[in-house]
C-alpha cells in the first residue's frame, strides 16, 4: 500500500519536472541559466514533498503554473522563474532566506522575500489589510517583479478557484477585482487585468458571468460575418502596401460588457462597441516613424469606413501613464455595427500585451532599468506618498485606488508640456503635479487663457497656467475637490498637525465634561455618542468637538438616552440570538461586551417587518428585487447596498465580515423612492400622457416630476415610490408604449 502511493508521487513528481522542461523549452530567455532554474524546481518539489493542493494535484504544480505565467504571459526571464517557483517555499518549509541567498544570489532571494512578506496580506481585519496594502506597494518599489509575480500567483489562484470552498470564493473574487485587476492595468498588463476581471465576475456573479458567455456565443456566426467583410477590403489595401500585419477580431471581454452595461444602465442589446479589431503590423523601412505609419493605416480606414468622430483616441503621439501606444477609432461596419479598431505596430502590442514587463523583458541582466519611463515616474510617485502616509492607512489605501482606477486626461503646461492626469482633476490637482509650492499658493488659474477658479475639473486638452500668490495658505476644504492622491497627501501632511491638535483638544473636553458628573470616557459613552453625533469613530468625534462643529451642549440628554439601535433587538428576534438578558434595561451593558453586534446568520431576509431595521445607502438606492447585500457598521447599523454599488465593493473586499447576503421578501407594504429617467421626441401633449399613464398605476406613487425639452428633444426625470423591481418594470414597459417616449431608465443616484 505504502508503496504504491510513493510510486504513484514519483509518477506525479516525473510530470512536474516534465512540466519544467516545456517550459524551458518554450522560452528562449530561460536558456541563459537553465541551470539556476532546475536547481529552484529541485528545492521547491523537495521543499513541499507530499503536500497537496485542495483540488487534490501535488502542490508543486502550482509554483510551476505560477513560474509559467511570469515567463510565458508576463514575459519575465530567469531570476523571476527561479523566484516563482520558490515562492512558497519560505512560507511553508524551514528553509530560510539565508539558505536561499546562498543558493540563488541576493536578488532571488530579496523577491522571495518580498513575496513572503506578502502571504496572508488580505486579512479579515480592514485596517491591518490596509496596512499590509502599503506593505506590497514597499515591496513592489524595492522590486517590481515582486508584485508581477504575485499578480501571477493571484492568477492561477482565480483560475483554480473552483476548488476553494465557496465562501472564501467570493471574498477572494472581490479582492481580485478591487486591488489586483487594478495594479494589472496600472502595470499594463492587459491580458493578466482582462483575464482576472472575467474570473472575478464569473465567482462573483455567476448567473450575469453565464447569461452574457451565451449571449456571446449565440451571436458568434454574426461578429464572424462583420468582421469579415470589414476585413477583406482592408486586407487589400494594407497588401497593396506590402505590409506584413495580423488582424485579429474578437468580442469584449464578459467583464468589460457587463461594467458597460452597469454603467450606462442598459440591457447587452443597447452595448453598440462589443467588437473590437486590432491590426497589428510590422513597420516599414521606409523612413517613416511608427506613429505616421500608424495613422496612414487609419487614413485607410477611413476611406473605406465612416469613422465615429467621438471614439478616436490617439495614445501613439502621448502614450498613456501605463506605458500603452495605439491608436483606437471606431467604424461604422456596412450591416451598421460600430466596430472598435486598434492599430499598433508589433513593439506597442508586446507592450500594450505585458506592459511594464515588455520593457523589462531585455533588461533583467544587469538587474538595473536605466531609462526612466511613466511607470518610474508612477512608482516614484507612489514612493513619495509612502513616505508621506500618516496613521490612516485606510484613507491611503483610497487615495491610491483613486489614482488606480482613473483613465487618463493630458493636461498642457503654458510652454505645451504634457502631464497625463486623472480624469476629475482640478486646476489645484494640476498644480500639485508641478510642485506642491505651486499648490500651496494657488490661488487661480488661467485656463485656456481664461481665468478660472482653483476648483475647476480640467477637460483633456486644456492648457492651464497656475496662478500664485504669497499670500495664499492652504485650506482644509481644498480636500473637498481635490482627487488626485498627491494633491491629498500633500494637503493632509500640511493639516495633520493642526487635527492632531484639535483631537487632542477635543479629547480632553469630552472627559472635563464628563468629570463633572463623575464619569469617564468608556466605549459604552462613545457609542452612545458616535451614535447621537453621526459620526464613525472616535478620532472623528474627538476632532469634531476639538474644532467646535460639535457641541456639546446636550451631552447629559445623549448619555441618558435609551440606545435607539431598535433593529437589533429585531435582528435578534429574527435571528435567534438566545441570550435572553440582552434585553431592554440590560442592553446598555450587553453592548459593551459587544460593541460592534454582528448577525449569528450570515443571511437575512429583508421583510416588511424588519424595514426599520436598515438604511437604503443612498449611493446606489436599491429597491426591493434588487440584488443586495448588507453592510453593518460599528455602530450596529446596518445599509443596504445594491452588489454592483462601487461602495459595495470595496466594503466586500475590505469589510467583508461585516457584510452578510441579503434577500427581499416579497414587499407590498413599504414603498421605495427610485428615479426614472425618460427620453423622447417633444411632442405635444407627452408629459401629460406619460404622467398619466404613472397615476394609473396602482403600486406607483410619484414625488415629483421634471421636464425638460430642447431641440425638439425632452428628457424627464420623474421620482417615484414603488414597492419592487417587477412593479417598476411593469411600469416602464407602459411608459415606452407612450408614443414619442424613446428611452426609460432607471437612474441610480439621486441628484438631492
Ligand atoms: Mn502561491
Amino acid at each position: 500500500m505504502a508503496d504504491s502511493t510513493i510510486n504513484i508521487q514519483e509518477e506525479e513528481e516525473e510530470i512536474a519536472r516534465r512540466k519544467l522542461n516545456d517550459l524551458i523549452a518554450e522560452c528562449p530567455q530561460l536558456h541563459k541559466d537553465e541551470e539556476l532554474i532546475r536547481k529552484a524546481f529541485e528545492l521547491a518539489n523537495e521543499a513541499h514533498r507530499g503536500m497537496r493542493r485542495k483540488s487534490g494535484e501535488l502542490y508543486i504544480f502550482h509554483p510551476i503554473a505560477v513560474a509559467r505565467i511570469v515567463a510565458v504571459e508576463i514575459g519575465l526571464g530567469v531570476k523571476s522563474v527561479a523566484a516563482a517557483l520558490l515562492h512558497d517555499v519560505v512560507e511553508d518549509t524551514d528553509i530560510n532566506l539565508t539558505d536561499l541567498e546562498s543558493l540563488f544570489g541576493p536578488k532571488v532571494a530579496t523577491i522571495v522575500d518580498g513575496l513572503t512578506k506578502l502571504e496572508g496580506v488580505f486579512d479579515q481585519n480592514a485596517s491591518l489589510q490596509a496596512e499590509n496594502f502599503r506593505k506590497l506597494l514597499v515591496s513592489m518599489i524595492e522590486d517590481v517583479r515582486v508584485i508581477l509575480i504575485k499578480l501571477a500567483d493571484r492568477l492561477h489562484n482565480m483560475r483554480t478557484l473552483d476548488s476553494m470552498p465557496e465562501h472564501k470564493r467570493y471574498r477572494i473574487a472581490a479582492e481580485t477585482l478591487y486591488i489586483y485587476a487594478p495594479i494589472a492595468h496600472r502595470l499594463g498588463l492587459f491580458a493578466v487585468k482582462t483575464e482576472l476581471e472575467d474570473l472575478s465576475l464569473k465567482y462573483e456573479h455567476p448567473q450575469i458571468y453565464r447569461m452574457l458567455e451565451e449571449k456571446l456565443k449565440m451571436n458568434e456566426a454574426d461578429y464572424q460575418n462583420v468582421i469579415d467583410s470589414i476585413a477583406v477590403p482592408i486586407k487589400e489595401r494594407l497588401d497593396a502596401l506590402g505590409l506584413k500585419y495580423t488582424i485579429k477580431a474578437r468580442p469584449k471581454s464578459i467583464y468589460s460588457i457587463w461594467h458597460k452595461m452597469q454603467k450606462k444602465n442598459v440591457p447587452f442589446e443597447e452595448i453598440y462597441d462589443i467588437l473590437a479589431m486590432r491590426i497589428i503590423f510590422e513597420p516599414l523601412d521606409n523612413g517613416m516613424a511608427e506613429k505616421t505609419q500608424c495613422w496612414g493605416i487609419y487614413s485607410i480606414l477611413t476611406d473605406l469606413y465612416r469613422p465615429n468622430p467621438d471614439r478616436l483616441r490617439d495614445w501613439v503621439s502621448t502614450p498613456k501613464a501605463n506605458g500603452y501606444e495605439a491608436l483606437h477609432t471606431t467604424i461604422m461596419s456596412p450591416s451598421g455595427r460600430w466596430v472598435e479598431v486598434q492599430i499598433r505596430s508589433k513593439r506597442m502590442d508586446e507592450v500594450a500585451e505585458r506592459g511594464y514587463a515588455a520593457h523589462w523583458k531585455y533588461k533583467e541582466e544587469g538587474d538595473d532599468v536605466a531609462e526612466s519611463n511613466d511607470i518610474d515616474n508612477w512608482i516614484a510617485n507612489i514612493r513619495q506618498m509612502l513616505e508621506n502616509v500618516d496613521s490612516n492607512s485606510l484613507e491611503f489605501l483610497d487615495a491610491f485606488k483613486l489614482n488606480l482606477f482613473a483613465s487618463e486626461i493630458m493636461i498642457f503646461t503654458p510652454k505645451g508640456e504634457v502631464k497625463v492626469m486623472p480624469v476629475g482633476s482640478t486646476a489645484l490637482d494640476f498644480a500639485f503635479e508641478i510642485h506642491s509650492k505651486l499648490g500651496y499658493h494657488c490661488i487661480g488659474a488661467k485656463i485656456n487663457y481664461k481665468l478660472e477658479p482653483i476648483s475647476r475639473e480640467l477637460k483633456s486638452g486644456d492648457q492651464v497656467e497656475i496662478i500664485t500668490s504669497e499670500k495664499q495658505q492652504p485650506k482644509y476644504e481644498w480636500l473637498d475637490f481635490v482627487t488626485t492622491a498627491k494633491a491629498k497627501t500633500k494637503i493632509r501632511e500640511i493639516f495633520r498637525e493642526e487635527r492632531k491638535e484639535a483631537v487632542a483638544k477635543g479629547e480632553k473636553m469630552i472627559s472635563e465634561q464628563l468629570q463633572e458628573k463623575k464619569l469617564a470616557i468608556n466605549a459604552r459613552i462613545i457609542k452612545k455618542m458616535l451614535h447621537s453625533y453621526h459620526v464613525s469613530t472616535k478620532d472623528e468625534l474627538f476632532y469634531q468637538v476639538g474644532k467646535g462643529s460639535i457641541s456639546l451642549d446636550n451631552l447629559d440628554k445623549v448619555l441618558t438616552q435609551k440606545s435607539s439601535n431598535k433593529w437589533i433587538k429585531m435582528w435578534k428576534l429574527s435571528f435567534g440570538n438566545n441570550k435572553e438578558n440582552e434585553e431592554d434595561d440590560d442592553e446598555d451593558e450587553s453592548s459593551v461586551s459587544n460593541p460592534s453586534p454582528m448577525p449569528k446568520s450570515k443571511n437575512v431576509v429583508l421583510s416588511d417587518e424588519l424595514t426599520q431595521s436598515y438604511t437604503i445607502a443612498p449611493c446606489c438606492n436599491p429597491i426591493p428585487g434588487d440584488d443586495v447585500v448588507a453592510y453593518v457598521d460599528e455602530s450596529g447599523a446596518m445599509y443596504l447596498h445594491a452588489r454592483r454599488c462601487p461602495q459595495a465593493m470595496k466594503l466586500m473586499s475590505s469589510m467583508g465580515n461585516r457584510i452578510v447576503a441579503a434577500q427581499w421578501e416579497s414587499h407590498k407594504v413599504l414603498s421605495y423612492l427610485t428615479i426614472i429617467e425618460i427620453t423622447g421626441l417633444d411632442r405635444q401633449g407627452v408629459v401629460s400622457e406619460i404622467t398619466k399613464v404613472i397615476s394609473f398605476e396602482q403600486n406607483v406613487k410619484m414625488r415629483s416630476v421634471h421636464f425638460e425639452a430642447h431641440d425638439g428633444v425632452f428628457i424627464g426625470n420623474i421620482y417615484l415610490y414603488i414597492y419592487n423591481t417587477d412593479d417598476l418594470q411593469t411600469l416602464i414597459n407602459k411608459i415606452l408604449k407612450v408614443k414619442g417616449v424613446d428611452t426609460v431608465k432607471r437612474k441610480e443616484k439621486s441628484e438631492q
